[in-house]
């Protein structure tokens, strides 16, 4: 059985029984729903999801549904078969008219899902930075990493998977804004940190900050994965940011729990001391 097959027999089992449970996103926005062993929506706010994708260290996505109900999904799970699950909940449960992502960067936890998204027709925006690593480095990032998952059964799935690069490619240097109804969503360029092309997101009238891998949470004591990392230049993105988004009241860092703009300065004071390791 190939992993279409897999996803759609899937989405047959869950679909009903979300129904069944009375999903209702305005009634309960801080809704809590296991779509498998390794992926999980966590409502946060009226039309604001955060997916989180163990696949094996919890990674975050986020599902945002503007007012005039169009989906904005900033970055992918870590696979197409995830990323495969969460749009069909999007599908079935939020009934969109109009679904578009943004990948902020070229790491598997970015857009690691972007072949299903591209397969499916849903635009997905990234950089001209983010296209030229993949082609240069993705491998010899990707490679790094592996070492982490040996004896992991996901070693093999990880090296032969393939990443695809985003389709609707904006300079990183000029940002994109995107309008949907009242909202306005703004793809920044916060200048190097975890890897030179991380973008981050902001949703105005949501103030919310997807700050992504360029973000730490608050439980984090380390960088993290810093293979492709600019130490150097990272604190002064995360002061470009601090300066950027002062009404900024719900940050979501790339890995763990979300918070407000404490996870910025929390971020900020890690530079003093970094071993590099996960997560
Ligand atoms: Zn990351």
């Amino acid at each position: 059985m190939n992993r279409t097959s897999i996803v759609s027999i899937l989405s047959l089992i869950l679909f009903p029984l979300v129904f069944l449970f009375g999903f209702d996103k305005s009634a309960n926005p801080n809704i809590r729903l296991q779509l498998s062993d390794e992926l999980i929506i966590h409502g946060l706010s009226d039309g604001v999801f955060l997916v989180t994708h163990s696949f094996p260290w919890p990674c975050n996505s986020l599902v945002v549904q503007s007012e005039n109900g169009d989906i904005y999904m900033v970055d992918t799970p870590c696979t197409p078969e995830a990323t495969g699950l969460i749009i069909g909940w999007v599908k079935e449960c939020l009934g969109p008219e109009n679904i578009v992502a943004i990948v902020t960067g070229f790491h598997i936890d970015n857009l690691g899902g972007v072949s299903y998204l591209i397969e499916n027709g849903i635009p997905v925006h990234g950089s001209d930075l983010t296209v030229e690593l993949l082609k240069t480095d993705a491998k010899r990032s990707h490679d790094a990493m592996l070492p982490w998952l040996k004896g992991s059964p996901l070693y093999d799935y990880y090296s032969n998977l393939i990443l695809l690069p985003p389709n609707h490619v904006f300079p990183l240097q000029d940002g994109l804004l995107l309008k949907s109804g009242e909202e306005t969503i703004e793809v920044w360029y916060p200048g190097a940190s975890h890897s030179p092309d991380n973008t981050t997101v902001y949703f105005h009238s949501k103030k919310l900050l997807f700050g992504g891998c360029a973000v730490k949470s608050a439980d984090s004591t380390k960088l993290g994965n810093t293979f492709d990392a600019d130490i150097d230049n990272w604190p002064n993105a995360i002061d470009a940011l601090i300066q950027r988004y002062p009404e900024a009241t719900l940050v979501i860092p790339g890995h763990g729990k979300q918070g407000d703009r404490s996870l910025l300065f929390h971020t900020r004071s890690l530079f003093h001391d970094d071993s590099g390791s996960l997560p």
